[in-house]
């Protein structure tokens, strides 16, 4: 199917009533994963030695889209495509043309997360289907502590990668997991670097999440400490900008960017929660921080309700994360990696 055949299927307008959870929470953001692979390795994401889902365990393009159209359908107004990453899964311009139909129909916003490797090849198409921006993890533009990082990653291919997707008119904002041993000297150099470019910067700690070699208390950097340290130089004011997540923005007088603080441990914001995460899978996973989930995959494959498994699994929404690193060898909070999920 071509992709223009697939932008004339029929839409879905916002028809269902919308789902809210016991703690009155309406659901509007579906982070929807489409693959668990990636080209790099990252060490706060994966060990070194993950094993990965056999591809016919994925939903198809057909399927990924039911569910995401069923979303939307319940008031779902933001996609946001992820992984593992996303651009290594063969048919994902396939599967975000299939959901673009619904842009200006009930959804707002189609985005994706990336690592960016993949960008200088796909930047063009995801403009094309109406893409107009994208968040690109990047936690350090020096080659060597990117290749140790990443374990094997190429910095300049990201360079690239954000590169082509400025020039297709797509904005980027830049997410960077802010690590004691490995880029806390560095934060300041990557943020003025992005503010030149036009390029918003998000900073998030480091979450406990799967079983990793290195010890977590080592890496962690609450953000409180990164934001005093910035002070120091800089100044920073509070900037009532919103996206809908959890970050909080400041503004950089030094550098007239705007710059986000995502605090999972040093500051809880679980009573805002808008979203709700899907695998590659088909598990609906309720909470980034907690085990509830939903076999979705079972329900459209069975030929079950999807709308009354949205209603009964959004009915289980935990009412928080439950994220600490306090002490060194600490089990993970949840034992799957970020990467089921994508953030
Ligand atoms: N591969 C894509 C990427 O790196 O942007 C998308 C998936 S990745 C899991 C999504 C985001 O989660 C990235 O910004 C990554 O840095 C972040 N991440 C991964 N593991 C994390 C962890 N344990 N704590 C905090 N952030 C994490
Ligand atoms: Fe891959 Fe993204 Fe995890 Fe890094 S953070 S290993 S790029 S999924």
């Amino acid at each position: 199917m071509t992709a223009t055949t697939l932008l004339q299927a029929p839409n879905i307008a916002p028809t269902g009533a919308p789902l809210v959870d016991p703690y009155g929470r309406t659901i509007s953001y579906l982070r929807l994963s489409v693959t668990d692979r990636c080209d790099l390795r990252c060490t706060y994401c994966m060990s070194e030695k993950m094993t990965f889902l056999p591809k016919s365990d994925l939903l198809d393009a057909e399927e990924l889209d039911h569910v995401a159209s069923a979303f939307i359908a319940r008031g779902v107004r933001k996609i946001r495509i992820t992984g593992g990453e996303p651009l290594v899964r063969r048919n994902v311009t396939e599967i975000m043309t299939r959901i673009s139909r619904h842009l200006g129909q009930g959804l707002d916003d189609l985005t994706l997360t990336t690592n960016g490797t993949q960008l200088t090849k796909h930047a063009a198409q995801l403009a094309k289907i109406g893409v107009r921006r994208i968040n690109v993890s990047l936690d350090t533009l020096d080659p060597e502590t990117f290749a140790r990082l990443t374990r094997g990653g190429r910095v300049a291919r990201v360079l690239e990668g954000i590169a082509a997707a400025q020039s297709e008119g797509l904005k980027i904002k830049l997410n960077c997991v802010a690590l004691r041993q490995d880029n806390a000297k560095e934060i300041p150099t990557l943020i003025a670097w992005a503010h030149k470019r036009d390029i918003d910067v998000t900073l998030i700690e480091a979450m406990p999440m799967g079983e990793i070699e290195a010890d977590r208390f080592d890496q962690y950097l609450p953000l409180t400490e990164v934001h005093a340290n910035l002070e120091r130089d800089w100044t920073l004011t509070r900037d009532d900008h919103r996206t809908g997540g959890p970050a909080e923005y400041w503004r950089v007088a030094e550098t007239g960017g705007r710059l986000g603080f995502i605090t999972p441990l040093s500051h809880k914001f679980c009573g805002a929660c808008n979203r709700v995460r899907l695998t590659c899978t088909g598990k609906l996973f309720l909470c980034l921080g907690q085990t509830e989930d939903a076999d979705l995959r079972a329900v459209i494959r069975g030929g079950g309700d999807l709308n009354a498994a949205l209603d009964e699994a959004i009915g289980r929404k935990p009412e928080a994360h439950d994220f600490h690193i306090d002490a060194p060898g600490q089990a993970p909070a949840v034992a799957r990696h970020m990467s089921m999920t994508g953030g």
